[in-house]
C-alpha cells in the first residue's frame, strides 16, 4: 500500500519534481487556495484518485475532504524508517500544506521529530503559510536540524514582500532556507525586502546576497553583515495534468533570465525545472540544475551536511 500511495502521488504530482529522490506524503488534510499559484492545484485530482483506488483509510479520506482535522498517514511514518540504505532528498510534502490550519501543532511536531531522527537525508519542507511556519519554528527551537531545509512557495512579487520576511527570520533561527518559484507567474526581485527589527526599526534585506541596511538607499555595513540569505532557488513553469481541463499559464522567458542572472551574480544555487508547459528544461540552451544548496560536496558519501 505504501508503494501504491507513493506511485499514485508521483503520477499526479511527484514525477514533475526533478530534484527529489522521494516524496514523503505523511499527512492527509484538506487544503484551501491561498495564493495565485493555487489556481491550478493538482492535489484535488490526487486525492480523488487515491480515494477512487481505495488505498486511503476512511480517516484519511475524511481529512482530505476537509471534514475533519488533518491526520497522520501512519504507514508513511513507518515507511520513512525503512529508508536507511542511502541518503536521499525528500520533499515534505506536496499534497497539501503542512502549515495549513487543519494540521495541528502536535502533528507538525511529530513530522519534525520523525525528520530529525533521520539525519542522513535532506528534507525539503515547503509552505505558502509562512506566518504560521515562522511562529511555529520560533516556538519550537528544539526541532531545528541542519538537514531540514525550510522553504516558501513564491510565484509573484507580492509574495516576495509577504513571505520572504518570515523566511529570512526563519534563517535567523539557524535554518537553511530555499524558495520554490513555481509556477512562476511574474518577474521576481529578491534584492530589497522590507523587514522589521525586534525593536520595531524598519530595514531592508537582499535575500540573495545577505546584505541588510537601514533606510531607503542601500548602504551595506549599516547593519551587521549577515549570512541570512537563501541557500537555494528553484523555479519552473506551470504545468497541468494530462487530459485535465486546466490551462497552464505561460511564463515570460525574461522572468527566468532575471532570476538566473540574480542567482549567478550572488552565487546562489539555481535550479530550473522547465521553462514552459511543454516542459522544455533549457534556458538559452543551458540546463540549470545546481543542487549545491541541498547537496553539499561530500554529502552523497557520508549523508552529513556539516
Ligand atoms: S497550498 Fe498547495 S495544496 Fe494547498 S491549495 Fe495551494 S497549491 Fe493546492
Amino acid at each position: 500500500m505504501n508503494q501504491m500511495l507513493n506511485e499514485a502521488a508521483d503520477e499526479v504530482v511527484g514525477g514533475m519534481i526533478a530534484y527529489k529522490d522521494e516524496s514523503w506524503h505523511c499527512v492527509a488534510g484538506g487544503c484551501t487556495e491561498c495564493s495565485s499559484g493555487c489556481k491550478n492545484c493538482w492535489v484535488p485530482l490526487y486525492r480523488a484518485r487515491m480515494c477512487g483506488m481505495g488505498i486511503t483509510t476512511e480517516s484519511e479520506r475524511l481529512a482530505w475532504q476537509g471534514s475533519t482535522g488533518a491526520v497522520a498517514i501512519e504507514r508513511m511514518f513507518d515507511k520513512l524508517k525503512t529508508w536507511t540504505m542511502k541518503p536521499r532528498v525528500i520533499v515534505v510534502y506536496f499534497l497539501g500544506d503542512l502549515f495549513h490550519k487543519c494540521v495541528s501543532d502536535a502533528l507538525i511536531i511529530r513530522v519534525f521529530k520523525a525528520m530529525q531522527d533521520m539525519p542522513m537525508h535532506t528534507f525539503l519542507v515547503l509552505s505558502r503559510r509562512t506566518s504560521r511556519m515562522e511562529r511555529f519554528l520560533l516556538t519550537h527551537p528544539e526541532l531545528r536540524a541542519s538537514h531540514i531545509i525550510i522553504g516558501a512557495s513564491i510565484e509573484e512579487q507580492r509574495y516576495v514582500d509577504e513571505r520572504m520576511p518570515n523566511l529570512l527570520r526563519i534563517a535567523e533561527l539557524g535554518y537553511e532556507t530555499w524558495v520554490s518559484c513555481e509556477p512562476l507567474l511574474g518577474p521576481l526581485d529578491f534584492s530589497n525586502i522590507p523587514m522589521i527589527d525586534v525593536d520595531g526599526t524598519q530595514y531592508h534585506a537582499d535575500a540573495l546576497t545577505g546584505e541588510q541596511w537601514y533606510g531607503e538607499s542601500r548602504r551595506p555595513g549599516m547593519k551587521d553583515a549577515t549570512d541570512i540569505k537563501l541557500s537555494w532557488v528553484v523555479t519552473g513553469s506551470e504545468t497541468v495534468p494530462k487530459g485535465s481541463k486546466m490551462v497552464a499559464r505561460r511564463p515570460n522567458i525574461a522572468w527566468f533570465r532575471q532570476l538566473r542572472d540574480a542567482c549567478a551574480t550572488s552565487d546562489t544555487p539555481f535550479f530550473l525545472q522547465h521553462i514552459n508547459p511543454e516542459k522544455d528544461c533549457r534556458l538559452d540552451g543551458v540546463m540549470h540544475r545546481d543542487m549545491r544548496g541541498i547537496r553539499p560536496e561530500g554529502w552523497w558519501a557520508t549523508g552529513n551536511r556539516k
